[in-house]
């Protein structure tokens, strides 16, 4: 694996004071900055569609703004780093957009790209079943071929805003895997319009109590032909490449930053705060590197999946200790209250970033292998 150094263009710093003058003008509670990209606000993701940050690297004709992946990089940085509620756009700009880019038909991109662009359509992902997570292979939900299009039927679950979403794109088998041979073969993507009839959404509470993912059920759904995304049968390879976008980005790394930012003022007058604070920062510095070597690839067009599996693994694994590192620091009753109450949220919210997107042992069989170790 090689982690090529990046350098960020000499546009950044022009776009990056553009963007946090612009997040200088809001503010949200510990509550919503401790969720960040797990904070669904389709007025504020209007906001950032309108000022072209949401599907900037796409070409003008679909509704994007032709920029260098790099500089979204910038405006990624800077909304996590604000806490911003990017829910309602982050899942379509970082993934299911660039998929449709690459593989939908040109009515499909024209149709829905621009939607996505101007903040206004909200996409989910359907991977996880019932009895397939990690062995996602292993999922049943299926589709069969039917005169006009093809009838889905099954369950998805954990899926993330299915309740807030307007398109969920989903993984399903569409033929039996070979007698003997690979379980990766047979499964297709879908673009599957969550306002068809047959479609049940039921949320999933989880232990602080919300109810940000679902169990979503399809009961005869009947999709048109053209829902179908890219090669049939080819739903593997496909959905594996969407997972670099989905595992290298700054939303893998900066989930707790908001706390580290709170923290420096306050943890200034702390004797001996130092070392550790610099230890946290230099972490990240080299994280931030790691994610932007891989931005770089996949701008080169490279499948960096092992790359992008190695950074969310010890992007997560910062990211879950650094809310108990500042608390090993002070004393719950000398913080300020903005501080304490995001280091409260993130210790409930921080064993999820270890799950969500794949977990740390999944990740480390992939790193293993490409290591020649399995
Ligand atoms: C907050 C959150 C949001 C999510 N959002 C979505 C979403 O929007 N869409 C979606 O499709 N999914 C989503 N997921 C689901 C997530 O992708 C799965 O939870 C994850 O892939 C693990 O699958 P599982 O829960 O079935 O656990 P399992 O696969 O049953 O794993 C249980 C434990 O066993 C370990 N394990 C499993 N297999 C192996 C193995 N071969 N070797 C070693 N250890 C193993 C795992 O690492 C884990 O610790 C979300 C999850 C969370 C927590």
């Amino acid at each position: 694996m090689r982690f090529e150094p990046v350098s960020l263009p000499a546009t950044a710093g022009a776009l990056r004071a553009e963007v946090r003058a612009f997040l200088a003008g809001h503010h949200w509670t510990p509550t919503v900055r401790a969720r960040s990209w797990m904070g669904f606000d389709r007025e504020f993701s209007r906001e950032v569609g309108q000022r072209g940050w949401i599907g900037m690297v796409w070409p003008r004709e679909y509704g994007g703004h032709a920029r260098s992946g790099l500089e979204r990089t910038v405006v990624l940085e800077e909304m996590l780093a604000a806490g911003a509620p990017v829910g309602a756009h982050w899942i379509g700009d970082r993934q299911s957009g660039p998929l449709i880019l690459r593989l939908a038909s040109e009515e499909q991109k024209r149709r829905i790209l621009p939607g996505i662009a101007r903040g206004e359509l909200a996409f989910c992902i359907g991977l996880s079943e019932p009895e397939a997570g990690s062995d996602l292979a292993a999922l049943r939900t299926r589709a069969e071929r039917t005169p006009g299009g093809w009838k889905l039927n099954g369950r998805k679950i954990w899926t993330t805003f299915a309740h807030l979403s307007d398109y969920m794109i989903a993984l399903v088998r569409t033929s039996a895997a070979p007698e003997g041979g690979s379980r990766h073969a047979g499964l297709s993507q879908f673009l599957v319009d969550l306002r068809l009839s047959g479609i049940s959404i039921r949320p999933i509470h989880d232990m602080l109590g919300e109810a940000s993912f679902n169990e979503v059920t399809f009961d005869d759904v009947l999709l048109p032909e053209d829902a179908l995304l890219g090669a049939e049968g080819a739903g593997w390879a496909q959905a594996t490449a969407e997972l670099a976008y989905e595992r290298s980005g700054p939303d893998r790394y900066l989930s707790s930053f908001p706390a580290l930012a709170a923290a420096v003022d306050p943890l200034r007058t702390v004797p001996g705060a130092e070392a550790p604070l610099g230890r946290m920062v230099a972490r990240l510095a080299t994280l931030r590197q790691m994610s932007l070597s891989i931005g770089g690839m996949l701008e080169r067009g490279e499948q960096p999946a092992q790359e992008a599996a190695l950074s969310k693994d010890v992007g997560n694994d910062f990211e879950q200790a650094l809310p108990e590192a500042i608390r090993a620091l002070m004393e719950p009753d000398d913080m300020p209250h903005d501080l304490r109450a995001l280091l409260d949220d993130l210790a409930q919210l921080a064993p999820t970033f270890s799950l969500r997107g794949g977990t740390r042992e999944i990740l480390r069989s992939i790193i293993a292998r490409e290591l020649g170790l399995r």
